[in-house]
C-alpha cells in the first residue's frame, strides 16, 4: 500500500489557505442531506460534532460515559498552547511550529505541524468567545505561562483545570446543537466495530452499556475521536475508562496504525504507592515553571528533604540543561529522573521518586501566588499523599500519560479507509515521537473546530456516498463479530479477574516497552504477551450478564484489545532501530545518554496494516521530508 499524505507543497505559510480553497464545498441546503457519525465527545469529538452540527450536517455523537461532559479531556490540567505572543517574548507561528517539530524529534509531518501552529491563535479566540475563563493578569489581559521545550510563555490556562473549562465550552456548543436537533447524542454507547461497505466507512456497531443491546448506525462518514491508549500500561494518568477499542477495531477493518510505539511517559506524577494501586495522578508540568527538581547528591541519602542542605542537593536538570533548566521536554525530563533513581539517588520509600520543590518560588512570590497558580494541584497532592507541598517538596516520578501513535491520517485527517476520519489523541499526527506539554488540547481543538469542518465536506462532495441499508451484509457481519466477542468473554469459566490480566500485561509493557527499550527486552515481551493473551482467553472470569450494566464485561473487551495492541507496540519498537523522543532504544544513545536518531534509515512514519488473525502485520512507510526545520541533534543545553 502507498501512503499518500495529501500534504500541500509550496510555501508552508500559505499551504493551508491554498488547500482550503482547493477543497470542494457542499452548499448549505445540501449539508442536511448528509449523516455524520462522531465517536467521542472529548475536546476533539465534542468540537467536531458541535461545528458540524452548526454547519448543518446531521450528526450522531457517541460516548461511553453517562454525559459527553465526562470525556477524559475534562482531566487536562496545565494549559493549551497558542502562538499569540501576548508576552512579546519572541513567539510566533513559526516558532511554535519549530518548537513542535523539534520537540517531536523530527518524526512529524511539517505541513500538519505548521497548520496546527497557525490555527492555534483561532482556538483561543473561539474559546474566549464561548466564555472559557482563562486566567487573566491584573490588567485583564489573558495570562500565559511556560511549558517544556519552549523558551517563551505561550500556554493559556485556567488554574490547573484547563481541560475542564475548555470541555465545558465545547460541551455547551454541543448541547446547543443537540437542542437545535442537528446533533443526536448517544451516551453510554460503546462502539465495538466499524462497518465498511465497498471500501468506505459507512457506520458503526454499538453496544448499549445499560442493557447490552447491539445496534447498527449508518452514516455517510465516520469520525473517531476516541482518545489515546495510555492505559495499555495499566497504571497511567489516564481516566480508567480510556481504551483503544474503537481505533483497534477500525485497524482490524483496514485502517493503518501509525507509530504505535511512540508513547509519552510524563515526568511529574505522584509515584506508585503499592501493589494494588489502579491509577496514577498527574502533577501538571506547569509546576515546573516554579518548582525546582532535585535529588540528594549522595546516593541512598535518607535524610528528610528539609535536613538536606543546598550543598548536598543536585538540581540535575538545571545542571545538565542550563538553557531550558526544569522546562526541558517530557521525554528528556523523564529519562533524567529514571537515571537518577537507577543510580541510587531516588527518594521516598521505594527510591522511585525525585523532589519537585516550590520553596524558592514561595519565598520569592509568596504562598498566595503559588496557591493562585496551582492551588487545586497542591490540594490534590496533599489529599493523596498526606504531605503539604507548601512545606515539603513533592515527590514525583514518570508515568504513562499520552500516546503519540494512533491511526494513520492524511493531511485531511482521513485514515486509509475512505470516509473514516480520526481526530485528537486517537490519530498519530502532529507530535512525532514526543509531544510537548499543552499541545494535545491545541491539537484536539484544531482538529475538531478548524480542520475537519473543511476536509469532511471535500470528501462528501467528491465521494458522493450512495445510500446503504442498515442490514447490508457488511453491517450484519460487524454485528455478528461484536456479538461473538461479547459471548466469548462471558462464556469463559476461568478463575482470574480481568484486572489481574491487565495489571500483568501492563507490567510487561512498562518493563520492556516503557521509558527504555532494548532488543532483548522487546523480544521477551513479544513472547510473553501472546502467552498471557492465550491464558486470558482460557482463564478469564467475567461475571454478570450481557443484558445489564456490566463494567467487568466492558473492561474485558478493552483488555482483549490492549493485548493485541501491546504486541504491535513492541513489534514497532523492535523494528525502529534508533532512539527518538519517547522511543528510547538503549542501544542507540549519545555518549551523554540522549536519544540518538538515525535519520538516514528511520525518517518515516511506520504504519502497520492488519493481515488477519495469527499473521504478522505489514509495515508501510511514509517518508518524512524536512524543508524548513532541518533535523539536528536536539539540544536543550
Ligand atoms: C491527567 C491529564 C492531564 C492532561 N493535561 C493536559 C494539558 O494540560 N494540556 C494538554 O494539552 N494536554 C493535556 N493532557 C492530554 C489531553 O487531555 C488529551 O490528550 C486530550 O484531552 C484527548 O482528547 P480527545 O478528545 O482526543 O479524547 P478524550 O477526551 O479521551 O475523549 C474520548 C472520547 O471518546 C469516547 N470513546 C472512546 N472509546 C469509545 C468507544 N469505543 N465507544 C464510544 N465512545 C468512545 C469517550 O467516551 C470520550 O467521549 C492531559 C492528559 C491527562 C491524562
Amino acid at each position: 500500500m502507498e501512503l499518500i499524505s495529501n500534504a500541500p507543497t509550496g510555501p508552508i505559510e500559505q499551504s493551508w489557505d491554498k488547500h482550503k480553497f482547493d477543497l470542494k464545498l457542499i452548499n448549505p441546503a445540501n449539508k442536511r442531506k448528509y449523516n455524520i457519525i462522531v465517536v467521542g465527545s472529548g475536546l476533539a469529538g465534542g468540537a467536531a460534532a458541535a461545528s458540524l452540527g452548526e454547519l448543518g450536517y446531521n450528526v450522531q455523537c457517541f460516548c461511553y460515559q453517562d454525559s459527553p461532559r465526562r470525556a477524559h479531556s475534562i482531566a487536562a490540567q496545565g494549559g493549551i498552547n497558542a502562538a499569540k505572543n501576548y508576552h512579546n517574548d519572541g513567539d510566533s507561528i513559526y516558532r511554535l511550529f519549530y518548537d513542535t517539530v523539534k520537540g517531536g524529534d523530527f518524526r512529524a509531518r511539517e505541513a500538519n505541524v505548521y497548520r496546527l501552529a497557525q490555527v492555534s491563535v483561532n482556538i483561543i479566540d473561539q474559546c474566549v468567545a464561548q466564555g472559557v475563563p482563562f486566567a487573566r493578569e491584573y490588567g485583564g489581559l489573558l495570562d500565559n505561562r511556560s511549558f517544556g521545550g519552549a523558551q517563551v510563555s505561550r500556554t493559556f490556562y485556567a488554574r490547573g483545570q484547563t481541560g475542564q473549562q475548555l470541555l465545558l465550552g465545547a460541551y455547551q456548543a454541543l448541547e446547543r446543537q443537540i437542542g437545535l436537533g442537528s446533533v443526536k447524542m448517544y451516551p453510554r454507547m460503546d462502539m465495538l466495530d466499524l462497518i465498511v461497505v465497498d471500501g468506505q466507512a459507512r457506520g458503526i456497531v454499538t453496544r448499549s452499556l445499560y442493557d447490552g443491546k447491539i445496534e447498527v448506525h449508518m452514516a455517510d462518514a465516520v469520525i473517531l475521536a476516541t482518545g489515546g491508549y495510555g492505559n495499555v500500561f495499566y497504571l497511567s494518568t489516564n481516566a480508567k475508562g480510556c481504551n483503544a477499542t474503537a481505533i483497534w477495531r477500525a485497524y482490524k477493518r483496514g485502517a493503518l496504525f501509525a507509530n504505535p510505539c511512540f508513547t509519552q511517559i510524563h515526568p511529574t506524577c505522584i509515584p506508585v504507592a503499592g501493589e494494588y494501586q489502579s491509577k496514577l495522578t498527574l502533577m501538571s508540568e506547569s509546576l515546573r515553571n516554579d518548582g525546582r527538581i532535585w535529588v540528594p547528591k549522595q546516593p541512598g541519602d535518607k535524610r528528610a528533604p528539609g535536613s538536606i542542605p543546598e550543598s548536598d542537593r543536585d538540581y540535575y536538570l538545571e545542571r545538565r540543561y542550563p538553557s531550558f533548566g526544569n522546562l526541558v521536554p517530557r521525554d528528556i525530563a523523564s529519562r533524567a529522573a529514571k537515571a537518577e533513581c537507577d543510580s541510587g539517588h531516588g527518594v521516598g520509600e521505594t527510591g522511585l521518586g525525585v523532589y519537585l520543590d516550590l520553596a524558592d518560588a514561595i519565598k520569592r512570590l509568596g504562598k498566595h501566588v503559588i496557591a493562585e497558580r496551582y492551588g487545586n494541584l497542591i490540594e490534590m497532592y496533599e489529599r493523596i499523599t498526606g504531605e503539604d507541598p507548601y512545606k515539603v517538596p513533592m515527590r514525583i516520578y514518570p508515568a504513562s500519560h499520552y500516546t503519540m501513535g494512533g491511526l494513520w491520517v492524511d493531511y485531511n485527517l482521513m485514515s486509509t479507509i475512505p470516509g473514516l476520519f480520526v481526530l485528537g489523541e486517537a490519530n498519530f499526527s502532529d507530535h512525532g515521537a514526543n509531544r510537548l506539554g499543552a499541545s494535545a488540547l491545541m491539537q484536539g481543538l484544531a482538529d475538531g473546530y478548524f480542520i475537519i469542518p473543511y476536509t469532511i465536506g471535500n470528501y462528501l462532495a467528491s465521494a458522493k456516498p450512495a445510500k446503504v441499508a442498515a442490514d447490508a451484509p457488511a453491517a450484519k457481519q460487524a454485528v455478528a463479530n461484536a456479538t461473538a466477542i461479547t459471548k466469548k468473554l462471558l462464556n469463559g469459566s476461568g478463575n482470574r479477574t480481568v484486572d489481574s490480566f491487565h495489571r500483568e500485561l501492563g507490567k510487561i509493557v512498562w518493563d520492556n516497552c516503557g521509558m527504555a527499550r532494548n532488543e532483548a527486552g522487546l523480544k521477551k515481551a513479544l513472547s510473553q504477551i501472546p502467552a498471557l493473551r492465550e491464558e486470558f482467553w482460557k482463564n478469564v472470569r467475567v461475571l454478570g450478564a450481557n443484558e445489564e450494566f456490566n463494567q467487568s464485561l466492558e473492561r474485558a473487551g478493552r483488555v482483549a484489545d490492549f493485548f493485541e495492541l501491546a504486541e504491535l507496540m513492541c513489534l514497532d519498537a523492535l523494528d525502529r532501530r534508533e532512539s527518538c523522543g519517547g522511543h528510547f532504544r538503549e542501544e542507540y544513545q549519545t555518549p551523554e545518554g540522549e536519544a540518538l536518531r538515525d535519520d538516514a534509515n528511520y525518517s518515516y512514519v511506520a504504519a502497520w496494516q492488519y493481515q488477519g488473525e495469527g499473521r504478522a502485520p505489514a509495515l508501510t512507510k511514509e517518508p518524512l521530508t524536512f524543508n524548513y526545520v532541518h533535523p539536528s541533534q536536539r539540544s536543550y543545553k
